[in-house]
């Protein structure tokens, strides 16, 4: 079983991987915004151009979701909350939190939030 210590360091290691990601796919867009308004622009790749845009713009939301999850939950580890559920204050399955360490909510408090949603 891995401890506590072993799933923050797991968590500061993709926190700093989605950060990488962030910055990578900052500048390829940059790259091509000026690609874009540059004289070589052709008008015909317009169209694909804004479906890429969206595309990125989703992936880049989805980072940005992660990690602000992760940063919640280096925030309760730091608060010595890390591993108790957000909602029933109970302890997260351990199986749980080993596959996903920035969860949140215990397996029952998730099911229901999902279940909620529809
Ligand atoms: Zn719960």
């Amino acid at each position: 079983m891995a401890k506590f210590s072993e799933l923050l360091q797991r968590l500061k290691a993709e926190r700093k991987r989605l950060l990488q990601e962030l910055e990578q796919m900052q500048t390829s867009q940059q790259m091509a915004e000026r690609r874009a308004g540059g004289p070589f622009g052709k008008r015909g790749e317009e169209a694909s151009q804004v479906s890429e845009l969206e595309k990125r713009m989703d992936l880049e939301q989805m980072l940005k979701k992660s990690l602000g999850e992760i940063d919640h939950a280096l925030e309760k580890y730091d608060a010595g909350t890390y591993g108790l559920c957000d909602s029933c204050g109970k302890p997260i399955e351990r199986a749980r939190l080993e596959a996903l360490p920035q969860a949140s909510l215990c397996l029952r408090c998730k099911a229901r939030q999902t279940k909620d949603a529809r």
